[in-house]
């Protein structure tokens, strides 16, 4: 198995995307994965839900991701975009981490777990990350905490 197919099968991507390129870099300790898709494929606008053919890409995203053994490991990907005819040129939510964040989820989910058992300063050194960084990740779970629990409100409570 070569290291393509080995962060293929960990990353558990999924055709149509697939590993295009591992870069190692011994001296950095850092691991760089490249993850690109087939040619021509669709792409479902954001707002209808519609498919169509893919326009474009929105610029490269780099994600921190779960290390590999010691080595920083990073995922490179490049957004597809999406030309709708009603919606006009829209980006789509990349599988590997949110929009306006620069950590995969599950490098996320683990600062906030480990956010939860020590403060804020312990944080940021365990996972060597700014405090900010680990102040963004905080506030995106609270802001997605919220915004689950307006949903779990029922309808006809609001009307009646
Ligand atoms: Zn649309």
């Amino acid at each position: 198995m070569d290291e393509k197919v080995f962060y293929t099968r960990i990353l558990g991507i999924k055709l149509p995307w697939f590993v295009k390129q591992v870069i190692m870099d011994e001296a950095k300790q850092r691991i760089d994965i490249y993850v690109d898709h087939e040619k021509g494929i669709r792409v479902r606008c954001p707002e209808c839900g519609e498919f169509y053919i893919m326009y474009d890409h929105a610029p490269e995203r780099v994600y921190r991701h779960l290390n590999t053994c010691q080595m920083e490991t990073y995922i490179h990907v490049r957004p597809p975009r999406v030309n709708c005819p009603i919606h006009g040129v829209k980006q789509i939510e990349s599988e590997v981490g949110e929009n306006g964040s620069d950590m995969s989820h599950a490098f996320e989910s683990m600062v906030i777990r480990v956010a939860q058992e020590c403060s804020i300063e312990g944080t940021t050194r365990l996972c060597g990350l700014t405090w900010d960084k680990v102040w963004n990740a905080l506030e995106r779970a609270v802001n997605r905490g919220l915004a689950s629990k307006e949903h779990r409100i029922p309808v006809h409570g609001l009307c009646s």
